[in-house]
């Protein structure tokens, strides 16, 4: 199945691709095809809602099946922040340095078992009839106290994961230890069964 990703993000972007890829799923960039995206703005107040409107908007002007995924951190102690606001945490967008410092900065003082947060990863696959699948993963762990590791993207060097006894952050992964454990890895698995199950 060929399917087309809608994002502008170029670490999530690798993620999509070396994850969907050895699923049977043909990757295609925008510039592959030839064509450029918009970029949608993220006006939904769900994570699902603001995959959806990417997804849609990438098949209508690529013309295939499109996948996109809407992303976050959600921390317990700040009451699920930053949330859909993730990427643009501390004002502009994309900061992930300055983003993380935030959620460093909001948690001081706060001891290690009120850190508990969550990787969320809405992921929507739109195709052009308009049938949709939703599916969202998580990824559970605590916020640690300095960045470590240079793996990932985003808040991976904060993030310590539950599956590796909170005692190594996501960016101290290799590649193939995250996609195992993450809520990319988790949604991109589970939209391929129910891709399997439209046939
Ligand atoms: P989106 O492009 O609006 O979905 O923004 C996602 C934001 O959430 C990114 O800019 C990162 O800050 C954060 N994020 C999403 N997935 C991950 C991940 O796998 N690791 C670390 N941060 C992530």
């Amino acid at each position: 199945m060929d399917i087309i990703v809608a994002t502008h993000n170029m670490k999530k972007r690798d993620e999509l691709c070396r994850i969907l890829s050895p699923l049977g799923i043909n990757v295609h960039l925008a510039e592959d095809l030839g064509i450029e995206l918009t970029d949608v703005e993220e006006t939904g107040t769900t994570f699902a809602e603001n995959a959806f409107l990417k997804a849609e908007s990438g098949c209508k002007e690529g013309g295939l099946p499109c996948v996109a995924d809407d992303s976050g951190l959600a921390v317990d102690y700040l009451n699920g922040e930053p949330g859909v606001y993730s990427a643009r945490y501390s004002g502009g967008h994309g900061n992930d340095e300055a983003n993380t410092q935030l959620v460093l900065k909001n948690l001081e003082g706060v001891p290690f078992e009120k850190r508990d947060a969550a990787f969320v990863s809405a992921v929507c696959l739109v195709y052009p009839d308009s049938t949709k699948i939703e599916v969202t993963g998580k990824c559970r762990g605590k916020i640690g106290y300095e960045p470590l590791g240079t793996g990932g993207f985003g808040y991976d060097p904060v993030f310590l994961p539950e599956e590796y006894g909170y005692e190594k952050t996501m960016a101290q992964l290799t590649s193939e230890e995250k996609d195992k454990i993450s809520h990319r890895g988790r949604a991109l698995r589970m939209l391929v069964e129910k891709i399997g199950e439209l046939k």
